[in-house]
């Protein structure tokens, strides 16, 4: 008897079409009306596109709409809702306020100051992003690093702040708006390896953006031959946060740099560090294409590991069987659960949330139906204020209902890994709604 190996994953390099490159056609609020599906959308639906992509960036592609949404179900389909603006992702005043302008023949220059005061008050920058993490070289602030946590850096590179499409919920919403206040980025890499080797707790950078993998490899590839060159000792793990495989898999397989880029992968493992990549899926339906398969076959065979996070969302994935079959197809493929997030306080997010209590069921259902294996994955989290803070549940603790918290990262390596109390409240879907519980002031992990 021969043994069959499932073809699900094809152990093959070569996958490539010779000669064949898919081509690159993003779509956006001035030429969505190309896209060959554009007819199924009523009069309405364009008008609303048209109308919420005023306010929250909008950008799609020819992957993501030819292979990814079901067009038959559009109008419920995660995948459709995660990139195409929907009418109530905006408060009603605010939408009739463009709405009017629209309908009067506004011109685009007077309506874009209109749209900068509303993008104002869907806080654009939630959990002090601006001011509050910002490290400073001798005196000097960088600009494009974030060093919250000890042993982690974030590094946003310039060129790398915009995504192969753009997610409708997504907290850096305001990067892509154009407004140069709201940027946040740098393109030197020298001053980033300074403050690495001054700083020899730090062990992890994780590029992140926007997509660093929207960049050109050239432009990836000149900072992080630079990091490995600088053979800073402390450095140990190089993390790139992408939603590339979801959206472009194709960034992995035919596109011209391609190739290039798996060398690159391959050379940051053969030089001894650990190369992360932090792939972002919503639904498990974004692991179903073939190409998809490809190009996750492609970077595991460069020594890379693929680590897997997303935020659960209501309209797009509030539902333990699209999180326990994404976690088991990843297991599958080779890909590590890495994280369930709780969509953040910015943008569209009253479309998005669900309460804290119900994100702690869905991952507790989805959590029991997988083996250990998948459970690798850490939520629900938040990512706020003090750090990443974890939902353990809803529970009645001396005749006081209450929600069991814990940081699994925080400012103070001390507060990690230490059980705090809030109040139960039923609606909550955020931190900044929590109050302590027992008659506490305050929560321990802020200080
Ligand atoms: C999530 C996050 C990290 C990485 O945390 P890990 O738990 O190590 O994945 C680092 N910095 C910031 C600001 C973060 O939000
Ligand atoms: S891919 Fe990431 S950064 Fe880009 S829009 Fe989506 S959530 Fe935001």
């Amino acid at each position: 008897m021969s043994l069959q190996y499932p073809s699900i994953i094809e152990r093959n390099d070569t996958v490539q079409k010779k000669g064949h490159t898919q081509k690159y056609q993003p779509y956006f609020l001035k030429n969505y009306q190309k896209m060959p599906q554009i007819k199924r959308l009523s009069a309405q639906q364009r008008f609303d596109i048209e109308v919420v992509a005023r306010v929250l960036p909008f950008r799609t592609n020819n992957y993501v709409v030819d292979e990814l949404i079901d067009w038959d179900h559009f109008e419920t389909d995660p995948i459709y809702i995660l990139n195409f603006p929907q009418k109530n992702m905006l408060k009603p005043q605010h939408y009739e306020t463009i709405a009017n302008l629209l309908r009067s023949g506004t011109s685009d220059a007077e309506i874009l100051p209109v749209a900068n005061k509303i993008r104002e008050e869907l806080d654009p920058h939630p959990a002090g992003q601006l001011t509050k993490n910002r490290p400073e070289l001798n005196g000097e602030v960088l600009k494009g690093v974030q060093h919250k946590y000890r042993e982690t850096m974030l590094f946003f590179p310039s060129q790398g702040q915009t995504c192969h499409a753009f997610c409708t919920f997504c907290f850096r919403w305001p990067q892509f708006t154009g407004i140069a206040d709201y940027k946040f980025a740098m393109s030197e890499i020298e001053p980033v390896i300074e403050y690495i080797r001054q700083h020899s707790d730090i062990s992890d950078v994780l590029f992140t953006g926007g997509d660093p993998l929207f960049m050109k490899t050239k432009v990836l590839a000149g900072y992080i031959e630079a990091l490995l060159e600088a053979d800073l000792p402390n450095l140990k793990t190089i993390r790139i946060g992408s939603k590339a495989l979801a959206y472009w898999p194709y960034r992995f397989t035919t596109d011209d740099d391609a190739d290039d880029l798996m060398m690159l992968f391959r050379k940051i493992v053969q030089s001894g560090k650990h190369l992360a990549i932090m792939a972002h899926f919503n639904h498990h339906r974004e692991l179903e294409t073939t190409e998809v398969k490809r190009a996750i076959n492609r970077i595991l065979k460069t020594g890379a590991q693929i680590r897997t996070q997303s935020p659960v969302m209501k309209n797009i994935n509030d539902d333990p069987k699209v999180w326990a079959t994404m976690w088991q197809r990843q297991v599958e493929m080779g890909l590590v659960p890495y994280y369930m997030f709780i969509a953040r306080n910015t943008g569209a997010q009253h479309y998005f949330s669900i309460s804290l209590e119900r994100a702690w069921k869905i991952f507790r259902e989805a959590y029991q139906t997988v083996s250990g294996i998948a459970r690798t994955v850490r939520g629900p989290v938040m990512s706020c204020y003090p750090g990443k803070v974890q939902v353990l549940g809803v529970d009645e603790i001396a005749g006081e209902k209450v929600y069991m918290l814990r940081s699994i990262q925080n400012r103070n390596p001390d507060n990690v890994l230490r059980p705090f109390f809030a109040k139960y409240d039923p609606e909550a879907v955020w931190y900044d709604q929590l109050v302590p519980a027992f008659g506490e002031d305050k929560f321990f992990v802020e200080d």
